[in-house]
């Protein structure tokens, strides 16, 4: 049978927009259909805006630390509607960027809400194409718990619109964008406090770093409330929200934000029309090659509820475009050693495992690890200090982990992360010769190992 299209990708973000151009380059028929925002989530309401609203928050320290350097300011003034104008501009050039990119590649741009009818056939504004393939990349949606008054509260997708910085923040979670937001709120100037649910925020990550981020946002000032669950959320009639948590204690707060993860976006995509399966979280479920049980739709990214991020997301658009048109160039995503970084200020860097996971894995660690007070601010008031530390395996020497939390962490690590993906030991960090003055140079520099 002939179809419209050799492909069709519902979803125009990170996954959906590389498979759709890569599969046109190696000329398959392929069009693309976005109801939203062209460049998805990333670069309407995650990575981006969310990178450049990091950026505005640390000007804060940068103005403080200044005076060490001999610089004198008057009194600095933060402007958020400015802010957010800027960042709008921004986001608007790049939507004009995806739309190029996506019909100069030859793509066939749909805008509009897509629904699958039948295994082979999609409807979007009233019009019905068919396709030898479908691609789910839908992405994912905030996820905020039905507790009385949740109304009242906001995720990330209102907070990079909001008319004005709220002088009281309240982030509930303790993931990435919580911990990022609160960040941000902080540095701006609003009153932030960051409650979450369990002992430690950001499960997961290396014990040494959360402790490490706990202990400079406290040092900082911001409000950090563990072992804390809102039970109900009221609106006063000031317009302010009174919180009452679940043992008793009330917080007033001018915004709430919640931030406990992201669910798959599936609203009337048509599902029920296919024999596609979802996991038990809900999440669409592969196979290694991104096959739903139903033969010709695949699906890719957060709507799979692998891992989270847009260099993933573009990783499996390029498998799948690859598997499907250029099967002798593809080669399958490596989900190991995935480097990744919290833009919480300071930021977060990791790559590979975590000390905890390492002794889980019953490899017989080394662990290297250095606090220190980043040369930069020696001639400032600041005690912010920086944290490295390596998983070392004692049998192997392999590294498998390196972990930090300070300026330009994430940058950091991405070097970092090709060596171990190359399998680099400790001898080959011992033996690389330093950058001088870096911090970076540290991770080349640690001799001892901690209670050795
Ligand atoms: P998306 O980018 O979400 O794209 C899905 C697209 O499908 C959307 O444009 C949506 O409108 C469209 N769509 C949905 N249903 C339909 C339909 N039925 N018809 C037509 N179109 C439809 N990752 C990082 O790596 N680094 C970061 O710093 C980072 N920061 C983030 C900050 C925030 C606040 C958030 C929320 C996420 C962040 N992420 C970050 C995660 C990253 O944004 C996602 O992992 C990535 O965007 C996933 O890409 P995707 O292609 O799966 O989906
Ligand atoms: P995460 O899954 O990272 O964190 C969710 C947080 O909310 C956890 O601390 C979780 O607690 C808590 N939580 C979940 N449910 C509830 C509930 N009912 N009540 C109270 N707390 C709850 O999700 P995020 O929303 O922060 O981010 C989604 C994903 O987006 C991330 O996982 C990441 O993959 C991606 N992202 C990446 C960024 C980056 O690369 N820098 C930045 C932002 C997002 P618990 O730990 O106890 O389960």
């Amino acid at each position: 049978m002939a179809y419209d299209f050799d492909l069709y990708v519902i979803g125009a973000g990170s996954g959906g927009v590389r498979a759709a151009r890569f599969a046109a380059g190696f000329g398959a028929t392929v069009a693309v259909a976005e109801s939203r925002y062209l460049g998805g989530t990333c670069v309407n309401v995650g990575c981006v805006p969310k990178k450049l609203l990091v950026y505005g928050a640390h000007f804060a320290e940068d103005f403080e630390q200044a005076s060490g350097f001999g610089w004198s300011l008057d009194e600095a003034q933060f402007d958020w509607a400015t802010l957010i104008a800027n960042k709008d501009r921004e986001i608007n050039r790049l939507n004009g960027i995806y739309r190029n990119l996506l019909v100069n590649s030859g793509v066939t741009l749909h805008e509009g809400h897509a629904k699958i009818v039948d295994p082979h056939t999609v409807e979007i504004n009233g019009e019905r194409h068919t396709a030898k393939n479908i691609l789910i990349a839908t992405g994912g949606w905030p996820q905020i718990p039905e507790i009385p008054g949740h109304e009242h509260a906001i995720s990330s997708n209102q907070a990079f619109f909001l008319k004005e910085l709220p002088k009281r923040v309240l982030v509930v979670g303790g993931g990435y964008i919580a911990v990022e937001f609160a960040g941000i709120f902080h540095g701006l100037g609003a009153q932030t406090t960051l409650l979450y649910r369990g002992e430690l925020f950001l499960r997961g990550f290396d014990g040494s770093v959360r402790k490490h981020l706990q202990e400079e946002l406290t040092k900082r000032g911001m409000d950090l409330q563990f072992n804390a669950d809102i039970e109900r959320i009221d609106k006063q009639a000031d317009g302010s929200l009174k919180v009452t948590l679940k043992d008793g204690r009330q917080l007033e707060a001018d915004c709430v934000f919640y931030a406990t993860g992201r669910r798959p976006m599936l609203d009337n995509l048509g599902l029920e029309n296919t024999a596609v399966k979802l996991d038990q979280k809900g999440f669409v479920e592969v196979d290694d090659l991104y096959q739903t049980s139903e033969p010709s739709i695949l699906a890719l990214g957060d709507v799979i509820g692998r891992v989270q991020l847009t260099p993933v997301a573009l990783a499996e658009g390029m498998a799948v475009a690859r598997r499907l048109f250029k099967p002798e160039q593809y080669r399958p995503v490596d989900y190991k050693m995935i480097p990744t970084a919290v833009f919480s200020l300071p930021n977060i860097g990791t790559v590979g495992l975590t000390e905890e996971e390492a002794r889980e894995a019953g490899h017989e660690v080394q662990i290297f690890e250095s606090r220190f007070r980043p040369m930069k601010l020696t001639l400032t008031e600041c005690q912010e200090r920086t944290l490295m530390k390596l998983v070392v395996d004692a049998q192997t020497d392999k590294v498998l982990g390196c972990h930090m939390v300070g300026p330009e962490a994430g940058e950091i690590v991405q070097g970092l992360a090709i060596a171990l993906k190359a399998g680099a030991t400790k001898r080959h960090f011992d033996e690389t010769i330093g950058v001088h003055p870096t911090a970076a140079e540290e991770f080349v520099t640690l001799r001892t190992p901690v209670g050795a």
